[in-house]
């Protein structure tokens, strides 16, 4: 039973579509067979009714041989009288006991009565015969017997048991042809239920079938719908509602991804962090409002400088940015880190309160290195943050790089 488990519900119902089917099929073949059997019980019957026809023709048989012939052949002297009345006696008993025996076959009421007329008959013939067998049995010839009479009783009890034989044989060939159309009907019957039976379960099979096939469905696109919505909510947990940056819960996931990913290959990784220069001041001079708009600059100034997909850009926290690259040497990462700085002092950001220029700057600590399995990542964040402010007591508005990451290697723009 565990294949069954095993398969998806729509299978499993189609499974069980085909079940009920091979069931009802299965019944109609019982069915049939039953019927078969049955045709094969009414041929047992016709053939049955033989028996009773088999004992009359016997009894014919016994009174033209036994009781007749015995008594013609004594009358000519063929047999002795004491032969005689020995075969008649023995015939008549024969006789009895068949007629007996026929009698105990089942009868209906109205047949009963035309058996008593014909044992009555019986009754007398074999009377007749008794008359005979006493005078063969006293020794005296029986030369001087009726001939004709003899034939006549014989011929008239022959035309009674003939005429039982007959009507025997008529009510076998009417009760077969009863059973047959019996069975005709009943077995179109039963046809005709089991296809109405088979149709119908069809038919709710195939709704229930359907039915569950529509609410998969759904469900399958329900699913994909909640795993959109999912996708949806995930983007939002992994994103800055200000700037639209990667935050710093994503920065997590992709700053180990990707220095794994450099490990393996043993490629560059550059790690920058970003801070704007007096940007306290800045908020004091200009508001709060401001500011955003100052982070959202910067933001738009960190996504259109780094386009690659393999560039990511993150929104740290407060005014600080994070920038991972991969696969980029040391003089390309320092190009994009000045190209960072001139492109947010080009947006001349007007901050009056700046010791370093008149519009908005930033200072960026830049560590690149080619990633190996002695690569420590906290390392390059501190090595990354010690370079940022070894770039804001040298004077703002830089960057500083350094390739490594355990002694600092000090480069200024
Ligand atoms: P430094 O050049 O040394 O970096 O000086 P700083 O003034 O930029 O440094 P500091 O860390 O003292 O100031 C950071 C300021 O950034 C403080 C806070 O008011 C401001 N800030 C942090 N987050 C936001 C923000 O989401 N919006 C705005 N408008 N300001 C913010
Ligand atoms: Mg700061
Ligand atoms: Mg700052």
């Amino acid at each position: 039973m565990q294949f069954i488990e095993a398969l998806k519900l729509r299978n499993k119902l189609f499974f069980l579509f085909i079940l009920i089917t091979m069931g009802l099929i299965s019944v109609g073949i019982i069915g049939s067979m039953h019927l078969n059997s049955m045709k094969k019980n009414i041929d047992k019957l016709y053939f049955g009714s033989l028996v009773p026809v088999t004992e009359l023709n016997e009894i014919i048989q016994i009174y033209h041989n036994g009781l007749a012939s015995s008594v013609y052949k004594a009358s000519r002297l063929e047999i002795s009288p004491s032969q005689s009345s020995f075969e008649i006696q023995y015939s008549i008993k024969e006789i009895r006991k068949k007629w007996k025996a026929y009698e105990s076959h089942f009868k209906r009421d109205d047949e009963l009565d035309y058996l008593g007329y014909v044992a009555l008959e019986i009754k007398h013939a074999n009377e007749y015969f008794l008359k005979i067998y006493k005078v063969a049995k006293e020794g005296k010839d029986l030369t001087r017997i009726n001939l004709s009479l003899l034939e006549k009783k014989v011929s008239y009890i022959h035309n009674i048991i003939q005429k039982l034989i007959k009507y025997e044989v008529d009510v076998a060939h009417y009760e077969r042809r009863k059973f047959i159309v019996s069975y005709e009907t009943t077995k179109k019957q039963l046809g005709t239920v089991l296809f109405f039976i088979t149709m119908a379960i069809s038919l709710i099979s195939m709704y229930v079938f359907k039915s569950i096939q529509n609410d998969h469905t759904k469900l399958e696109l329900t699913t994909k719908k909640l795993k959109i919505v999912n996708k949806k909510l995930e983007n939002v947990s992994y994103t800055d509602s200000l700037t639209s940056l990667h935050n710093r819960r994503y920065f997590n996931l992709v700053y180990e991804r990707e220095i794994k990913r450099a490990k393996r290959k043993n490629n560059y990784i550059t790690f920058m962090m970003l801070d704007v220069d007096f940007f306290k001041q800045y908020n004091d001079t200009y508001g709060h409002i401001e500011g955003d708009y100052a982070l959202q600059t910067v933001s738009k100034v960190l996504k259109d400088t780094l386009q690659r997909p393999s560039d990511y850009v993150f929104r740290l926290g407060g005014e600080e940015f994070g920038v991972v690259l991969t696969d980029t040497d040391e003089s390309n990462s320092a190009k994009l880190a000045r190209d960072i700085c001139d492109a947010v002092r080009d947006k001349k950001l007007l901050h009056a309160n700046s010791s370093v220029n008149e519009f908005v700057t930033i200072s960026i600590g830049v560590v690149c290195c080619i990633a190996d399995d002695a690569l420590d990542e906290d390392v390059l964040i501190s090595r990354a943050d010690e370079m940022l402010y070894e770039a804001k007591e040298t004077g703002r508005d830089r960057y500083i790089i350094t390739s490594n990451v355990s002694t600092a290697k000090v480069k200024t723009a």
